[in-house]
């Protein structure tokens, strides 16, 4: 088991939760307005809002994907509010049984958003009883056993459901189809990042000047939950220090003390980037190899390490596997080996 990472956007602070319901606004943004970023995914998700308003109907279901701590969740929230929905929230590994879905389909009113996180992670038993619900809100059930057994369609509230995924490409074809909008999350920009920390640093009535906003941004590996748990940080530094505005200097200091370096990237990343360069020249090398000189799972490499690693080019995927760039060289303050192919003939 890998030591718990702050910059691990795939953990959800204990205190996450609890700002939303201390807070009187929430850190989490329940409004497009308040939502920064993703303006295309904004944009397209208003019009079906908008639309399945006018047609008094439900919005048809919405899959959400991307690495984690991009905002799905959040996302679902603010549609539901858009729409003035209900919000229900589960995920795959919870719905264990038929049974269970049958519940909570059956639990839902007309109009309710169903939110189901980690849906790629639901028991094929379960998804086959979802199809018939998702397609006509039908839901068949099975009376009497042996040969005397019937099958009944029972009917079920107009819902929608929203599912969340870091992996589109695990869901099941069948699954996937019955989406009729499916939508990537995309990594922020480091202008939106800012306007997310300082809109954070607000919420929790902390001061802090654009340049410490910015430092923030920068080592956030442009990932909304890591900047707020690093703007947390930063806030108890400042208070142990007596600080009343935190200016670069501190965020500096406090962001050094966690180890996170100037793009970002913590001990393990480092340690990752130098196993490949070390171990195995550079690369190519295998996921699971990998993961195994990282004492990680190969889920773990796929969702947290690597997405933002590629995002800021330090990392490469290739047919034969992962590779470092000569920019994770750099970084690392390491001379790339010249390839014997660039080697001037003799
Ligand atoms: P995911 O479901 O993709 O893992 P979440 O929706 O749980 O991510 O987002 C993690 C945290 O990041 C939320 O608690 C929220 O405070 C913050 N967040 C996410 N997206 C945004 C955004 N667009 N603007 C401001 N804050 C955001």
């Amino acid at each position: 088991m890998a030591i718990e990472r702050i910059v691990n956007p795939d953990t959800t602070d204990p205190a996450e939760s609890a700002d939303e319901q201390v807070l009187g606004e929430t850190l989490r943004p329940r409004t497009f307005d308040s939502y920064i970023g993703q303006k295309l995914l904004k944009q397209n998700l208003g019009l079906a809002i908008d639309a399945a308003k006018v047609r008094a109907e439900p919005v048809d279901h919405i899959l959400l994907y991307g690495p984690p701590g991009l905002g799905k969740t959040t996302m679902a929230g603010v549609i539901a509010h858009e729409l003035g929905s209900n919000l229900r929230i589960t995920s795959g590994p919870a719905i264990e049984r038929a049974g269970d879905l049958a519940s909570l389909l059956t639990n839902l009113a007309d109009g309710d958003v169903l939110f189901v996180d980690e849906i790629h992670r639901l028991p094929k038993t379960v998804e086959e009883v979802l199809y018939p619900a998702m397609e006509d809100f039908g839901l068949d059930v099975m009376l009497g056993k042996g040969p005397s057994a019937k099958s009944i369609r029972l009917d079920l509230p107009k819902f929608t459901i929203i599912g969340a995924t870091t992996r589109a490409g695990a869901l099941s074809a069948p699954l996937r189809d019955r989406f009729g909008h499916v939508h990537r999350l995309e990594f922020y920009s480091p202008d939106e990042m800012i306007q997310i920390i300082e809109r954070a640093a607000g919420i929790l009535d902390t001061k802090l000047d654009r340049e410490a906003a910015s430092e923030i941004a920068t080592r956030s590996r442009l990932t909304p939950r890591i900047a707020n748990r690093l703007l947390k940080r930063v806030r108890d530094y400042a208070q142990v220090h007596q600080v009343d505005t935190i200016t670069r200097k501190d965020a500096r200091a406090a962001l050094h003390l966690l180890e996170i370096d100037e793009v970002g990237l913590d001990n393990s990343d480092r340690r990752l980037l130098s196993a490949i360069i070390e171990h195995y020249n550079g690369g190519p090398v295998g996921l699971t190899t990998l993961a195994a000189i990282c004492s990680e799972e190969t889920t773990t490499i796929e969702d947290v390490y690597e997405p933002y690693l590629m995002q800021i080019g330090l990392l490469e995927r290739t047919s034969r596997g992962r590779k470092v760039t000569p920019k994770a060289y750099a970084h690392l303050g390491l001379t790339p080996p010249t390839s014997t192919a660039q080697l001037p003939l003799q």
